[in-house]
């Protein structure tokens, strides 16, 4: 058995910022970073456009830190390591290889996986699923042979990936989503048919209104069947139906709640000195109340740092974050600020969609919730989390006053 200050399972976004976060504040306690995937670790937000593009670019590009950055840091990062099994109690952990290291303290990031539904033919030859570089990879080499593409899904990697592949010479995209218009959770149903069109407009074929019930071929995908009986013939499919944490490692234990890990305003878990970041964490939500699990980018990076440096117990640092991530699509580049898990009960609509410039103010009974930003500066955005942090607390006052 060897021993070790920290141990961090998955190398991620997650993790690799808890490294950052302890090495910011303890220089010397050792670290590893174990991570299952063979690449270096890399910016997985970054896969789509550095893959999928017209212009698609190297694995390196996409690197959060070079090999070296890890040796100088002093990080023992273990690529192509599962961790099998954890004993939290005792802190200590077990790799594929049979080794175990006792540790301090730990953080758990292991992210998410893609979400298979549960319906026929979904291991069939030509269906993929995509978390990780190799997957993306993959999906590049076969788009080459295969032109026919249907993305199932509505989510940002259905529409991302939808918009990418829909610009590549002779590739010809079909998008199966169960709504009746895109992103309307985010830009309400007019916007969401204007997106609708514009995808259409440049060429991408919409089924919309229309639920998968399966996947159909001998060893590799022919047909898509769809739950109305309609059926469409499809080389290749994407399957984009959202993910869900990756919590086999701590199965049975009180860190695998259906919805995630949970923590405290620390990222700390019930079990003292193991913390948990990134897409598994369950969190207090201090801005809106509530906890939440946010499986984005943002949230991991500052989540990670968080975590890191209350780790390295130099520091005791709340979690405090405004929900928000982006996403581009053909010309469109997008920001959603705020919390969109309810539906709005009033939607206002600022600028023009047609000059493809507009933002979309979410209330819940008169209150700001959310705000969706189509090429808007970063001024914009800044102000509206401004404003979204000020409001919950300041409701709370206006409540208290109205008593
Ligand atoms: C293709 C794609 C595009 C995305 N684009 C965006 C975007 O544009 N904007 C945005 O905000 N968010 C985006 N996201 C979401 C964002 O990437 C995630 O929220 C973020 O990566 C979460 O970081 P994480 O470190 O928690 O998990 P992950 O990035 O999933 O990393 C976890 C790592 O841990 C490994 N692991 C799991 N279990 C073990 C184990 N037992 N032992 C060892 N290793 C293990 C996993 O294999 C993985 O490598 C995208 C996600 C995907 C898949």
């Amino acid at each position: 058995m060897i021993r070790r200050d920290y141990l961090i399972v998955g190398a991620g976004i997650g993790g690799v910022s808890a490294c950052e976060g302890i090495r910011e504040h303890d220089k010397k306690g050792t670290i590893v970073l174990a991570g299952n995937e063979t690449a270096l670790p890399y910016h997985r937000s970054q896969l789509f456009p550095s893959q999928l593009g017209k212009r698609a670019g190297s694995a390196e590009q996409v690197q959060i830190h070079d090999a070296a950055w890890f040796a100088k840091n002093h990080i023992e990062l273990r690529l192509d390591t599962l961790v099998t099994q954890i004993n939290l109690e005792r802190h200590i952990a077990v790799l594929a290889n049979g080794q175990a290291i006792e540790f301090r303290k730990a953080c758990m990031a292991m992210g998410s996986r893609a979400r298979r539904p549960q319906v026929a033919g979904g291991n069939l030859g030509n269906v993929f699923y995509l978390r990780t570089l190799r997957d993306v990879q993959a999906l590049r080499e076969v788009v080459d042979l295969e032109n026919e593409v249907a993305v199932i899904g509505g989510g940002c990697i259905a529409l991302e990936t939808a918009a990418l592949l829909a610009q590549l010479p002779k590739v010809k995209v079909s998008i199966l989503h169960r709504g009746a218009q895109l992103w309307a959770r985010y830009l309400g149903p007019e916007l969401g048919a204007w997106l609708a069109d514009y995808y259409t407009k440049q060429g991408v074929k919409l089924m919309l209104n229309q639920s998968l019930s399966g996947f159909e071929g001998r060893t590799v995908l022919k047909n898509i069947a769809m739950k109305s009986g309609d059926r469409i013939s499809a080389g290749l499919a994407i399957v984009a139906l959202g993910a869900e944490p990756n919590l086999g490692l701590v199965a049975g234990t009180p860190l695998a709640y259906p919805h995630g890990t949970p923590v405290n305003e620390y990222l700390e878990t019930d079990e003292k000195g193991i913390f948990a970041v990134g897409d598994i964490a369950s969190y207090p939500d201090k801005i809106f109340g509530g906890v939440r699990r946010f499986e984005h980018w943002p949230c991991a990076v500052e989540q990670g740092h968080i975590a890191g440096a209350n780790m390295s117990g130099k520091k005791r640092i709340k979690f405090d974050f405004l929900p928000h991530f982006s996403s581009t699509v053909f010309d469109l580049h997008f920001d959603f600020v705020g919390d969109f898990s309810r539906p709005a009960t009033r939607l206002e609509v600022e600028g023009d969609h047609a000059k493809k410039k507009f933002a979309v103010r979410h209330f819940i009974l008169g209150h700001l919730m959310g705000v969706t930003f189509c090429n808007q500066p970063a001024e914009k955005i800044e102000a509206a989390k401004a404003e979204l942090r000020a409001w919950p607390r300041g409701k709370k006052a206006a409540v208290e006053e109205q008593k």
